[in-house]
């Protein structure tokens, strides 16, 4: 008797002498007598099927699932499930996504034979699906039939379960494997369930301490879990579906919770009801250590593993290259974050199959080869166009794919062009439409590699480097990159250690009346000498230095030291004279920082009416209110504020109004377009009009010559800073300035 239900595109096969139940029935429910085989099929030729469906059923000694799929994509989807034994692909309408499964095959899958058919075996195609990992190719002709049944007898005797080979410890290995998984059958009729004792076992239970109700298996599940799975399956028996899947977490005797996945396959009656479900249920926990249990994509260790392979197999042939493409999703953060966690793990999800489909397109479909100048693809196959990949997710949402076979850089670049393109299109997540671009960094076999982190540090450098460029970007690592990196370390480490080996120092910038030039006031501006290397700008370290946490100790230095540089020239000149200190806006949102303003001031006893701190636009951006707040604070001591870099960076000037301020320094940037022939001082004017209307004072910043200085004095600004004016400048020369100054004008 067999059961055969028609599923779509799966079908159930209950093959063997005696069915699963009978077997149950006559007590030989051994964990290896039950476990049934269970075979994928996928191809188009029904004939085919229906060999191998009367093959089951005739010669083999145990029950057989036998999966047929005759739509690729499904087969593909149902290989990646891992959850079989033996795998028969036809070529012809597989194509090259065959060696693609079959590298899966040999991967921590069930696997024990993959059988491929082709019309034409080829010597060139044979050997490389024998590379891979094909047990047989055989030609999928009515003539092959024989052959085809042979073939699988073999596999038969070599792997599994007859009676003689069960002294072979390999074999009883493999048998162990196969039955790996517990088995259950379920009748809706009669409500009674069936669990084969490794199903039982899975949970820590002799045979004798489950009964056959479905309550021994789902009040034992977690109770977050066990809503759910009720729900799903009330869903499913509604469903037209044929497969039912579930993962959930299920209490084990020793009280610990176990994630299993259970699959269950449904046979209906010729009505279309469900009377049964057969399936079986697997122990997660095995398959963890090597796949990913959210996206079930390989994980890291998996990856390492046949990215080393790849290097040593360069390292034997050099003519074989690989590549390796890191992908970060851009705005994965803001997604969990205004969406939820689920929605970020039900994009995660799609993320993958997404990249999974992507490359498995990529492995049949034709590029374009400019150097080439022809259409290269699998028929007319050369070394480079062999691509073979795996994706694997490393955790959060970053993901990796491995290329094997590509020779060139470039044609590993343009692999990596698509799968970003692919991502850039919306997901559908919750009923919500999301965009999540990637960036993606590409590193290829030609930079020599001995070892995996070598090749995925250039990968994932490349990969900010796509970051930085602004995002959905790729890009290929090539050597400066490292180089570059190389140099920012060395400046993170010299950048420590600046403060306590006194390489920081001041230089003050003169603040004039355009009027008379008089030295009014001044602006303090963070040099470091680097010790043997050459300048560098704060605009370049200062940056750096926030990033690294080190910016409070920083700014404190420099607010002390200028205070103290203040106070030396009023004590020597006179009192009038004012000090600008720039302040982050990473500063600005310390906790303690107006105290510790408050303190330097105290600690060096200048009028806080001298001090004016320099802020920008985008220090506004982050935490607005707390800044506001600190602000407020600060010039309700009579601290000044200004804000520097005055329209370059993002205010709403409708709410300007609204930020403690006191004076706006125009940006050089609009100060550099005029004076000269083509002078533009439109912007500039606005500035000095919407100063005038929220009675704010000016600075212009960064006047290099006369015609911008006397331009500025028509429009009516008072004060600037600048180079035709003062360079910034140690203080020692300040004071032989202020010096001059006091001569020209005693007393
Ligand atoms: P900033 O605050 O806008 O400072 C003005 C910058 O323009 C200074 O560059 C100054 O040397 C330059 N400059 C002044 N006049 C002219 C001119 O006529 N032509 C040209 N081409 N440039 C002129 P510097 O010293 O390289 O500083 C760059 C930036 O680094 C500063 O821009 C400021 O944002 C930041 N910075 C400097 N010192 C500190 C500090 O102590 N703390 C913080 N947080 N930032 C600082
Ligand atoms: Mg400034
Ligand atoms: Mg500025």
């Amino acid at each position: 008797m067999n059961d055969v239900a028609r599923a779509g595109f799966t079908y159930w096969i209950m093959g063997g002498k005696n069915t699963m139940s009978e077997l149950w029935e006559e007590g030989r429910s051994t964990e290896i007598s039950v476990a049934p085989l269970r075979m994928l099929f996928i191809g188009e030729d029904q004939n085919v099927f229906q060999w191998l469906r009367t093959f089951c059923e005739k010669d083999l000694e145990q029950p057989v699932l036998l999966t047929f799929c005759d739509k690729v994509e499904l087969g593909v989807a149902e290989w990646e499930t891992g959850a079989y034994e033996i795998g028969v692909v036809d070529y012809d309408v597989v194509g090259d996504t065959c060696l693609q499964l079959l590298r899966e095959a040999s991967e921590g899958s069930h696997f024990r034979a993959v059988i491929v058919l082709t019309k034409e075996p080829q010597a060139e195609l044979a050997e490389s699906l024998f590379d891979a990992g094909a047990s047989e190719l055989l030609e999928g002709t009515e003539a092959q039939r024989p052959k085809l049944e042979h073939s699988l007898h073999g596999i038969w005797e070599k792997y599994c379960l007859t009676e003689e080979l069960k002294e072979n410890d390999a074999v009883m290995e493999n048998i162990a494997l196969g039955a790996k998984d517990g088995l259950w059958d379920w009748s809706l009729k009669t409500g009674d369930i069936k669990y084969s004792s490794r199903w039982k076992a899975m949970l820590g239970y002799r045979d004798d301490e489950i009964d056959g109700h479905i309550q021994e298996w789902f009040q034992r599940l977690f109770p977050e879990d066990a809503t759910f799975v009720e729900s799903s399956l009330g869903s499913f028996l509604e469903s037209t579906e044929d497969v039912w899947e579930t993962e959930y977490r299920i209490r084990h005797k020793n009280d610990s919770f176990v994630w299993m996945r259970s699959r269950g396959v449904a046979i209906r009656d010729t009505e279309g009801q469900v009377v049964r479900i057969s399936g079986w249920q697997m122990d997660l926990r095995e398959r963890a250590a090597t796949h990913d249990v959210l996206t079930h994509l390989p994980n890291r260790k998996l990856f390492l593993e046949r990215l080393e392979s790849a290097i040593a197999k360069n390292q034997r042939d050099p003519d074989f290259n690989y590549a390796v493409v890191y992908i970060d999703l851009d705005h994965f953060k803001m997604v969990n974050d205004s969406l939820g966690h689920g929605a970020g793990d039900m994009l995660l999800v799609e993320v993958s199959s997404r990249l999974k489909k992507s490359l498995r397109s990529f492995d049949t479909v034709a590029y374009m080869d400019p150097e080439r100048e022809a259409l290269a693809d699998w028929s007319g196959k050369t070394q480079s166009d062999v691509k073979e990949s795996l994706v694997a997710r490393f955790g959060g949402d970053e993901f990796a794919v491995l290329l094997e076979d590509v020779s060139l850089p470039r044609d590993a670049v343009v692999v990596a062009q698509r799968l970003r393109d692919d991502l850039s299109s919306a997901f559908e997540v919750e009923g919500h439409e999301v965009f999540s671009s990637a960036s993606l960094g590409v590193a290829h076999s030609k930079t020599k590699y001995t070892n995996s982190s070598d090749i995925l540090r250039d990968a994932d450098i490349a990969m900010y480097r796509s970051k930085e460029k602004g995002k959905s970007e790729c890009t290929l690592f090539d050597t400066q990159m490292h180089e570059e990196v190389k140099a920012r370390l060395a400046l993170e480490t010299d950048l420590r250690r600046a403060l306590e080996r006194e390489e920081l120092s001041l230089y003050y910038q003169p603040v004039v009346s355009m009027k008379n030039g008089a030295i009014l006031g001044f602006e303090a501006l963070l040099r470091w000498n680097r010790k043997q290397a050459s300048f560098v700008s704060p605009s370049e370290f200062i940056p750096i230095a926030e990033d690294m946490g080190l910016i409070a100790s920083m700014g404190g230095w420099v607010l002390e030291k200028a205070c103290r540089q203040l106070n030396a020239w009023h004590e020597m000149f006179h009192s009038s004279l004012t000090m600008s200190v720039n302040v982050s806006g990473r500063e600005l949102i310390q906790p303690n920082w107006v105290e510790s303003v408050e303190a330097i001031l105290t600690l060096t006893g200048l009028d806080p009416k001298s001090l004016r701190l320099e802020v920008t636009e985008s220090s506004f951006l982050e935490s607005k209110k707390f800044a506001v707040d600190s602000l407020n604070r600060l010039r309700l001591m009579g601290i000044q504020i200004q804000m520097d870099d005055f329209g370059t960076g993002y205010s709403s000037l409708s709410r300007l109004h609204l930020l403690p301020l006191d004076t706006l320094k125009i940006d050089r940037s609009f100060v550099q377009h005029m004076g000269g022939q083509k002078s533009r001082s439109g912007i500039v004017k606005a500035i000095l009009t919407l100063a005038q209307d929220l009675q704010l004072g000016v600075i212009a910043e960064g006047i290099e010559n006369s015609l911008q200085s006397e331009q500025l004095q028509e429009l009516g600004c008072r004060l600037a800073q600048g180079f035709f004016f003062h360079k910034p400048v140690p203080p020692e020369v300040i004071t032989s300035l202020l010096r001059l100054q006091a001569g020209k004008n005693p007393g």
